[in-house]
Formats: structure tokens, sequence, C-alpha cells
């Protein structure tokens, strides 16, 4: 048995109960991991309020860290007792126990604790594909990155320094325009109360940009594509303000033959191979100092709604983990 969230309909975060469930033995591609730790995101909402849909019931969470305890029959990488983690799993890691599916499953270094792992697997993940494969920086550039202060975000602020790419950084508050100065970001622009395309030709001596990485969505959607400059790439890979719906893509045109993805971690993560490479570029910045992993809040599963309703309502800033022992 494990304690696990599972909700039975979509909602607000009292659909979110902590229950007893059975976890079955794992099958031939899956592992069972005893967790230590395990990451909060965005995309939890989502499922919890049914912008993206799962067959109800279900558990929520893709991301987490701990020992391994079983593997399934076909699993050569890890074995029982190993230190591990995953970012991208069958739904269901607000949870003491969880199958994870094996190619998404890799073993930790010992400079990286469970914490830092939760805090880091599904976000540094992303950063990684965002980077290096959507758009590969080369380092030179000045890009634009929305919700910088959040947990994707100063890992980008982070991995932007790393490679010399001016990163300026979206932020709603003061306080959170320093947090993501102090990790990396270049520049910072408060789009509560500033113009974006306006700041962004203020900080660059009047240039449009190369690419865009727009999480936020729906209010960012048409700001953004203003900051591109003409056969340049806006990369839409979250909705925290809402989902970008009923585009007319004559707005390409209009704006400069513009391209567009929607990109999602799942189809850059499609082997272990591409897994495990793309943790090896991560815990390597991490490694060398270049990446610290900023866990803003911590809490206990049982705490599961109190833990999303402050990230939905902007309070929290780095990465959220729920401490499970
Ligand atoms: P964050 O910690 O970044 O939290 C979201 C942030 O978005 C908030 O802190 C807030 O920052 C900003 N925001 C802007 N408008 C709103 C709004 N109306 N409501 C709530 N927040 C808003 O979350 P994550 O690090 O978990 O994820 C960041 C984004 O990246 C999410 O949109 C997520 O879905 C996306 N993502 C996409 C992946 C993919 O592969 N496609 C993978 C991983 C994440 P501020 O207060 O500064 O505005």
């Amino acid at each position: 048995m494990s304690k696990a969230i599972r909700i039975t309909q979509n909602g607000g975060p009292e659909v979110l109960k902590l229950v007893d469930v059975e976890v079955p033995a794992p099958a031939a591609d899956e592992v069972t991991v005893r967790h230590h730790a395990v990451g909060l995101n965005f995309i939890d909402i989502y499922f919890r309020s049914g912008l993206y849909k799962h067959p109800l019931p279900h558990g929520l969470g893709n991301e987490a860290a701990g020992v391994v305890e079983a593997v399934g029959k076909d699993v050569g990488h890890v074995k029982v007792g190993d230190r591990v983690a995953y970012g991208q799993s069958p739904i269901g890691a607000y949870a003491e126990r969880h199958n994870a599916k094996a190619l998404q499953v890799v073993k930790l270094p010992d400079f990286i604790s469970f914490e830092q792992a939760a805090a880091m697997m599904l976000k540094g993940l992303t950063v990684q594909y965002l980077f290096r494969q959507t758009y590969r920086l080369q380092g030179d550039e000045t890009i634009l990155f929305h919700a910088a202060a959040g947990g994707v975000g100063l890992i980008a602020c982070q991995w932007a320094r790393a490679l010399g790419v001016k990163l300026i950084g979206t932020v709603s508050s003061p306080e959170k325009a320093a947090i993501a100065r102090e990790h990396g970001a270049w520049a910072t622009i408060d789009y509560t109360r500033e113009n974006i395309p306006e700041r962004v030709r203020e900080l660059t001596g009047g240039r449009k940009l190369p690419v865009v990485y727009d999480s936020v969505g729906k209010d960012t959607w048409e700001a953004s594509l203003d900051c591109i400059e003409p056969r340049g790439l806006m990369v839409s890979f979250g909705n925290a303000s809402g989902p970008v719906t009923g585009v007319n893509l004559g707005i390409l045109a209009a704006k400069g033959s513009l391209y567009v993805t929607r990109p999602t971690l799942g189809a850059y993560a499609a082997s272990q191979e591409k897994v495990q490479a793309a943790a090896d570029e991560l815990f390597g910045l991490v490694e060398s100092g270049r990446i610290k992993v900023n866990i803003g809040q911590r809490y206990a599963l049982a705490d599961a709604a109190k833990a999303q309703e402050a990230l939905a309502a902007r309070k929290t800033t780095g990465a959220t983990v729920f401490i499970v022992d």
C-alpha cells in the first residue's frame, strides 16, 4: 500500500484527496520507486482543473526521486536499492510509491540529493530541450523567457548565463525580478506594469529577438510575437494564464514569417538514451556549480492543495517539492 493523492473529479484544489492505494508489481518496462521527494509542477494544475484530460479517477504528478524497490523483467539499467529520479512518468507521482516508466528513470549521482532531483528532473530536462534542441542556443544571443522566477524559469536563467546568452526574463514583482537576476537573468521586465515589446526594444537598442520562450500562454501570446525578428521562432510551451486558442495563422505572416512550435517534454524524452543524455548535461551543470537548484517551498503530501494554491496564485519562486518520509 502507498499513501497517494487522487482526484475523482476535476476542479479546484479541494478535489485533491490523500488516500491509501495499492501499488501493483511493476510491469515489464516499469520500476517501482519508493519516493523521498516529489516535484510540484504547473502541469499538475492543468490535470486537476481538467484543462488537460485524463480518465478519472487518477493521481497527479510526474516528477519524483527515491530508491528503487522493484524492477520489471525487461529493465536492465537500474536495480533494487539504486538512488534514482524521473521527470516524466505515468501520472501519479504524488505518492509514497509509484510505478515509473523505466525509460524515464535515471540513476542519481551522489552529489544530487533526492530533494534537488525532485525539484529539477522535469524542469531541468525541459530547459535542456528548449535551449539545446527546440532552438539550439549558441551564446551571444538575446532571448525572452517568461515567468523567469518560477521553477523552470530559475533553471533557464542559470542555463542561459552558462551558455553566454542574454536572457530577458518577465516577472510579476520587484522581488521576483531580483531573484531572476541573482540567478543569471541579464534583464527583467515586470509584465504587470511594463509593455513587453517596448521594454525589449529599449534593452536591445531597437532589435527584436531570434526566439521567445512563452509558458504564460493567453496573456502574453501577442506581445511575445511582437518581440520576435522576421523568421524567428515562438516557443509556446505552457498555459499558466490560460491556453492560446483560435489563432489566425495570418498573424505569423503579418509579424514577419514567424515560426511557432508547441513542444512537450514527452516528445523529446522519447527513449532512455535521450533521457540519459539530457540528464547528463543537466547534472554536469549542477556538478560544476553553474546551476544551483532553488527550492523555494517544501510541503508534506497531505498539503498538496495548499502547495497548488500557492503555485496558481503566483506566490512561489523557484521549485516546490513534497517531502515524503
Ligand atoms: P512556475 O513556477 O513557473 O509557475 C508559473 C508562473 O507563471 C507563476 O509563478 C507566474 O510567475 C507565471 N504566471 C503568469 N501568469 C500567470 C497566471 N495567470 N496564473 C498563474 N501563474 C502565472 O511553474 P513551472 O515551473 O511548474 O512551469 C512553468 C511553465 O512551464 C508552466 O506553464 C508549465 O506548464 C510549463 N511547462 C511546460 C513543459 C513542456 O514541456 N511543454 C514542461 C514543464 C513546464 P509571475 O508571478 O512572475 O508572473
